[in-house]
């Protein structure tokens, strides 16, 4: 996605050879109308699958979710990494590790939302290593939906992420695929539509 690509190139931060900063459109400020042309990329790569919910992670992916989930025509639920008073019943929780905080957390997310009839796209802001996709995938098949496919914002490509998921048999997009963060710049790979 060029437009997601040009902003990544302005306004991203390269902190270190492994970690991107992307705080003035995505994990902290958030541009709703790059948001908008985010949930339509996704809609668009996505179309065939018959998706009918989008399952996330707090917070950085309840954004690109909503406006994906506003083009499609279905209903977004994001996962919770904290314990919350009211989300007891039913729940289906997994362990992730996070590779920014660099510790476990346990995500879950209320069954009741979703079914076995249920085709869902899980939606992420970064593909690292593949952790967060993994407990994603685990909460969404203990409710006994199906996994459709996986659309990342951000892609790692260096990183193991992306092998991890597909060794899971589901299919992964990302709209921009980053292949080094070396000497302080992005490079994305040179590939036809992403
Ligand atoms: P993974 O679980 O694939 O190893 O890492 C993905 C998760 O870690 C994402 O949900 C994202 O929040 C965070 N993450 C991984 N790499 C980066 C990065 O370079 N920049 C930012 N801002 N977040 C990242």
């Amino acid at each position: 996605m060029e437009l997601l690509k040009q902003r990544i190139q302005e306004e991203g931060k390269v902190l270190n050879d492994q970690v991107l900063k992307v705080d003035s459109f995505l994990n902290h400020q958030v541009d709703p109308l790059l948001m908008m042309e985010i949930g339509e990329a996704f809609r668009e790569r996505f179309k065939h699958e018959g998706i009918t919910k989008i399952v996330t992670l707090e917070s950085s992916g309840i954004s690109p979710s909503v406006t994906a989930g506003l083009a499609m025509g279905v209903k977004v639920i994001f996962a919770r990494k904290r314990k919350s008073l009211t989300l007891t019943d039913g729940l289906a929780t997994s362990k992730v590790y996070s590779f920014t905080k660099e510790e476990w957390s346990e995500i879950s997310l209320s069954s009741e939302f979703l079914s076995p009839d249920d085709r869902v796209l899980i939606i992420d802001d970064f593909l690292a290593n593949g952790q967060a996709g993994l407990g994603l995938i685990d909460i969404v098949e203990q409710t006994g939906a199906q996994v459709a496919g996986i659309g990342i914002v951000i892609e790692k490509g260096f990183q193991s992420g992306r092998e991890i998921l597909q060794s899971k048999g589901v299919r992964v997009e990302s709209l921009a695929r980053v292949q080094s963060l070396q000497n302080g710049r992005v490079t994305f790979y040179k590939e036809t539509g992403v």
